[in-house]
């Protein structure tokens, strides 16, 4: 009796997971048939095959993934896009069915023509109908994804929405020391000195950190502050675009002058003196003591910590427009990129590539695509008026992002279109309103969608790059931290970057540039 129970309650339980779409229409394959997968990500270093999504999706398609990543406790370093997994993924010369990853796009570009990756135009063409849908819409995107023989070789994780990260403030600590909302890069310097001096959480100690980040990138991005620019695309350091032309953000005036502003804003205590290595946990840690004063970060999970308020008295931290610079330039430099370079591709050994390409086109259905971003019907959602609705519970169980990493949905390891109603459905008013502000002022500047490289090209991209990155973000911590003077040494570095190669590398940039997008 207890056994038959036990069966019945599975049984239940497999058939709340389909309801509505169990009728074998997005079958791929008679047979189970099995395909290995590396997945690679910060937030989930390996493919869990008991994600309820995999589970579903293995159902509804007859594709069962089997992990084999290789490199596990590797993960992609999202400050500067190392992608040492991968690397030593090749290195052991096994390449598995499905390849997932974070930061990918650079590595089949330059491993697929080589034959490494399988190239997917005609496969796309010919067996994923829901692909070829997506990017009829968009050729721009299509261009950014090929590499330089023309050619994809990855299926992109495509992020829907517009705004992504914004200015947010203690507007409570604002109130009580008498202040208004800055709308200057001056009016916010004295805000965040008025943070430190003068006791706005009110508790007797010079404990405030006015400026605070979870990623050590977003103060480098105050430079903007200065007309300066840090970040050409949502990939940290990344090269920008401007007007047709490649540049660096770390080669610029704005950039020195910001870097000058951002020393003595260092030197003066109002940025966190634990900027560089305090990690992810800053915003949860000092919101939730109280301490922190301001930030850069993302609209959604931000606008959250306003249910502080139920503990610390008066809490509102909100979302306030780019202070202008001095010369009077408002710019939100990070907006939600139109493509990412994360995603998947098929291994060259791959004995089921028609297989594969359909497996990768399912999440582009309506059906696959709900699966990738909502989790599973009946247990994370329900579908109200015909729009998936997350569960209470689910919401209410941390952080939404989180908890759908957890059931394997959201993943940026697989190609799929991401649908912004996922995280409408968990932004508060504070994120809604925050969004209406920027919309307003239209902050937001083009992003640089990326170049894929000739041989030759990477060879020089391979050369400098790496070197020339690190010496960039050396320089740039020590002069935040008071070693040497930016503008005493700017002339030493801009002839220290052409000497190991910077001039010649934005000439490949630029012909890269100029072929995938014909300019
Ligand atoms: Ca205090």
């Amino acid at each position: 009796m207890k056994k038959l129970s036990l069966t019945a309650a599975i049984l239940a339980t497999t058939a709340m997971a389909t309801p509505s779409f169990a009728d074998g229409h997005l079958r791929i394959v008679d047979e189970p048939l099995e395909l290995t997968i590396q997945m690679n990500h910060a937030r989930y270093p390996i493919y869990e095959e008991d994600w309820p999504v995999e589970q579903v999706a293995r159902e509804l398609t007859g594709i069962h993934l089997k992990n084999d990543t290789v490199g596990a406790n590797m993960r992609t370093d999202e400050n500067t896009g190392r992608t040492e997994a991968l690397n030593l993924m090749l290195a052991g010369g096994a390449i598995p069915d499905i390849v997932g990853s974070s930061r990918i796009r650079d590595f089949v570009n330059q491993y697929g023509p080589e034959g490494a990756f399988i190239p997917l135009n005609d496969l796309i063409a010919e067996h994923a109908p829901n692909i070829a849908a997506y990017y009829a819409t968009r050729p721009d995107i299509e261009a950014a994804v090929k590499a330089s023989d023309g050619q994809m070789y990855y299926i992109p994780y495509l992020p829907d929405g517009k705004y992504g990260r914004a200015y947010w403030i203690r507007t409570d600590w604002l109130d009580a020391l008498g202040l208004e909302m800055p709308e200057t890069v001056d009016e916010y310097e004295a805000v965040l000195r008025a943070f430190k001096t003068q006791d706005p959480n009110g508790n007797g100690l010079d404990d405030e950190v006015p400026f605070f980040a979870r990623q050590w990138p977003e103060l480098i991005r105050l430079v903007t502050l200065w007309d300066g620019r840090a970040h050409g695309s949502d990939t940290y350091h990344d090269f920008l675009v401007e007007d047709g032309k490649i540049g660096h953000g770390y080669l610029g005036e704005g950039y020195r002058d910001g870097i000058a502003n951002l020393a003595r804003w260092y030197s003066d205590g109002l940025i966190d003196a634990e900027i560089f290595t305090r990690g992810s946990s800053a915003r949860d840690f000092l919101l939730s003591e109280n301490l922190g004063g301001s930030t850069h970060d993302w609209f959604a999970s931000t606008s959250g910590y306003n249910r502080l308020s139920s503990e610390i008295d008066g809490f509102e931290f909100k979302a306030f427009a780019p202070p202008a610079s001095p010369s009077g330039r408002r710019i939100e430099e990070h907006r939600r990129i139109l493509v990412k370079p994360d995603g998947w591709a098929i291994g060259h050994t791959n004995e089921h590539v028609v297989e594969t390409i359909k497996y990768f086109d399912f999440w582009f259905t309506e059906e696959g695509r709900r699966l990738a971003n909502f989790g599973v019907e009946g247990q994370h959602y329900d579908m109200v008026d015909g729009k998936p609705i997350f569960k209470q519970e689910f919401l209410d169980a941390g952080p939404v992002n989180r908890s759908l990493y957890q059931v394997g949905s959201q993943l940026q390891g697989r190609g799929y279109f991401q649908d912004y109603n996922y995280e409408i459905q968990w932004s508060n008013e504070f994120a809604l309103e925050g969004i209406a502000l920027y919309d307003e002022g239209d902050y937001l500047i083009p992003d640089f969608l990326g170049v894929a490289f000739t041989a030759d090209e990477q060879k020089v991209y391979d050369r400098t790059w790496g070197t020339i990155r690190d010496f960039m973000l050396e320089r740039q911590q020590s002069w935040i931290l008071g070693s040497g003077d930016v503008m005493a040494d700017w002339d030493g570095y801009i002839a220290q970057l052409d000497s190991m190669g910077m001039q010649e590398l934005l000439e490949v940039m630029q012909s890269a540039y100029d072929r995938q997008y014909g300019g």
